[in-house]
């Protein structure tokens, strides 16, 4: 895994604090591309829902975000089912990009802790799941 990775999942296991974190990931200004397929596929990884990638967990991410709920992204998740709603966010101006990182951080954090607490439980082969 790579620091960006390991980032990721100390911020959504609460190992590191969620706005230092962000700033952190922010931080590697070049890799947007990199981090929104990283953040999707684990996401997409995290929801037990294949067909629909929707889920209680997810629908609460999104009304959870710490952003202010007419910005695009958020807007476009609301708006949108799962997959048509992220091939949108992928296409957003630039500008938009630390909002996006901001929400999919966020979704991740909540849809992990989700399966964190139901099917990994009782022990799973996530090594991501075993970070000191
Ligand atoms: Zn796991």
């Amino acid at each position: 895994m790579n620091q960006q990775k390991i980032l990721i999942n100390k911020i959504a296991q609460d190992k590191l604090d969620f706005d230092l974190g962000l700033q952190l990931l922010l931080e590697e200004k070049n890799n947007f591309k990199e981090l929104f397929t990283t953040l999707q596929n684990y996401i997409f990884n995290s929801i037990p829902n294949k067909t629909h990638y929707n889920s209680e967990a997810y629908q609460n991410a999104i009304d959870t975000i710490p952003l202010k709920p007419t910005y695009t992204p958020i807007v476009i998740l609301k708006t949108f089912p799962t997959k048509i709603a992220f091939n949108k966010l992928a296409s957003l101006p630039e500008n938009e990009n630390e909002k996006t990182v901001t929400t999919l951080l966020w979704i991740f954090k909540i849809t992990d802790t989700e399966r964190r607490n139901t099917e990994c439980k009782n022990g799973c082969g996530h090594f991501w799941h075993e970070l000191e």
